[in-house]
């Protein structure tokens, strides 16, 4: 039984290695930075804790099935708490929503809010989404992609048509509900996948299944970092090992597939596996011509964000663990950011973790156009100071002289993401499913992928799904 090198100790590199490692492979992780985690990452700024990256958990079934597969209960490793609400919408006009998991608690909301009639209306369309997932979830995401012939589920097919998962996100949505605010609320989620909800199918309907149906979760302690946290001492417990601060520079082959990996520090590790789980772009360097993909040939990327974590010496007792402030212009946001331009009067997300010791952390994230479509030397300086004014004005004070850290495109370019985004290619059609670059080097035997350049995509779900597929596909292999 020949070892696997995992390159990259992201979500979906971390979830590859427990599988592997789990199934009793040797592994070896090798991660560039100092920690595991990757965009789930952590940083300190004095004496305040900030994660990097997704400030919640969706679907932690998947993350509890990892811990599964090495007999290890997720509870234990990793105790989590679902929040309620999920998230705070607060609209243009003053008003706001509170998104909440259970569906008689989010009907009264929407009764509440938008009246009795759109509560009638919200009520089927969550039948609705319940159904899109259930037929979605096994066959197209929670399944492998490598093959064309994964995408030949005619039944599912059908069925996802006849629920409209074909149509255009904004009008299937529309089809069911009539308020904007309610509308905003189960559409916005296509910004995730870099797609306005006017370009994004209604497949990615699913998205806001998995947040406002399924719930919202968040580690009891830690933050979201302390999820590879865990996951990397769980390798630990099975014997794998994890080489931080060293880059992989070569996947070596032979005729026959792949023998190994060279680091930049000249050491090889022998491998008769590798599971590639870095940005696929930059990882071309790594690679042999033979793993070379056509479905990268013109790789559309999506919006990047302009980020601005803050340490505040107070609490903010009645703010929510999530708030999503929507600007005027929502439709405008879309096209700005498709045309590389900021938003005219962005739509913010921001995030309060631990409110209420005294001291708080405020992490506010702006959707924003990558460093392919904008100059960012210009647009920082202007960006950074309209963001810290907006949030002022939304009531969270003076944070200009808070402690802080901002990540712009230029920041997440430093941590290895192509063209500034750390949101890798878009989920338009022709980069979804079989179609989004490949988990498999065919031709180079041995050679796997996994993380958001693969199916499923983008998300912490769906780069752990990837690593679990890419393990799977392993131990199937008879090299
Ligand atoms: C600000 C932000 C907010 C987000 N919010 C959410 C959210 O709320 N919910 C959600 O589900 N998702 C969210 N996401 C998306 C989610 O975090 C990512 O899709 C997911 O974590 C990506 O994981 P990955 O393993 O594919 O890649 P990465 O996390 O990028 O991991 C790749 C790893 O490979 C390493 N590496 C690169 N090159 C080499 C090399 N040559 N040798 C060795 N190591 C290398 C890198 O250092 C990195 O650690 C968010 C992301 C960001 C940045």
């Amino acid at each position: 039984m020949r070892s696997v090198v995992v390159v990259g100790a992201g979500l979906g590199g971390l979830s590859a290695a427990v599988q592997l490692a789990a199934a009793g492979r040797e592994v070896t992780v090798v991660e560039a930075m100092g920690e595991p985690g990757g965009c789930c990452g952590t940083a300190r700024v004095g004496a305040y804790r900030f994660d990097t990256g997704p400030s919640v958990l969706t679907m932690p079934g998947v993350l509890a099935e990892i811990f599964g597969a090495a007999d290890q209960d997720l509870r234990h490793w990793l105790p989590l708490r679902r929040l309620d609400p999920s998230y705070r919408m607060v609209f243009d006009d003053g008003s706001r929503l509170d998104v909440r998991a259970e569906r008689e608690a989010m009907a009264e909301q929407v009764r509440t809010v938008c009246g009795p009639a759109e509560a009638a209306r919200y009520e089927r369309y969550r039948r609705l989404l319940d159904e899109l997932f259930r037929v979605e979830w096994p066959a197209f995401i929670d399944a492998d992609m490598t093959r064309l012939r994964g995408l030949a589920r005619p039944a599912a097919l059908l069925r996802l048509a006849a629920l409209g998962g074909f149509r255009r996100l904004d009008r299937l949505a529309a089809r069911h509900l009539t308020d904007p605010r309610l509308i905003k609320a189960h559409t916005f989620q296509s910004l995730y996948v870099g797609l306005s909800p006017q370009r994004a199918l209604g497949i990615y309907a699913v998205i806001a299944h998995m947040d406002t149906v399924g719930g919202v979760y968040f580690p009891e302690r830690g933050g979201m970092h302390a999820i590879p946290a865990a996951m990397a001492a769980l390798l630990d417990k099975l014997g794998a090992g994890i080489r931080y601060g060293v880059r992989a520079r070569r996947v070596e082959t032979d005729g026959d597939g792949v023998t190994g990996v060279l680091l930049e520090d000249g050491e090889r590790l022998p491998a008769g596996h590798v599971v590639v789980a870095c940005d696929r772009l930059a990882a071309r360097r790594l690679l042999p011509a033979l793993a070379d993909d056509w479905r990268l040939r013109r790789p559309r990327h999506s919006p990047s964000c302009l980020v601005i974590h803050a340490g505040l010496e107070r609490s903010l007792p009645d703010q929510a663990h999530h708030t999503l402030h929507f600007g005027r212009a929502w439709r405008e946001t879309f096209t700005a950011l498709a045309a590389g331009r900021p938003q005219p009067d962005p739509s913010l997300l921001v995030t309060c973790p631990e409110p209420d010791d005294g001291h708080a952390t405020l992490s506010v994230l702006e959707p924003a156009p990558n460093l392919r479509r904008a100059d960012w030397g210009r647009l920082r300086p202007e960006l950074e100071a309209r963001l810290l004014r907006r949030m002022a004005e939304l009531g969270y004070g003076d944070l200009s002289g808070a402690p802080r850290l901002v990540l712009d495109p230029p920041a997440w370019a430093a941590r290895g993401h192509t063209a500034g985004t750390p949101f890798a290619l878009d989920h338009r059609f022709t980069q979804t499913a079989w179609l989004r670059p490949s988990a498999v080097a065919r031709r180079v035997p041995g050679l796997h992928f996994a993380g958001m350049y693969t199916a499923p995509g983008v998300g912490v779900p769906p780069v752990l799904i990837s690593g679990r597929l890419a393990a799977e596909r392993i131990l199937k292999e008879a090299r």
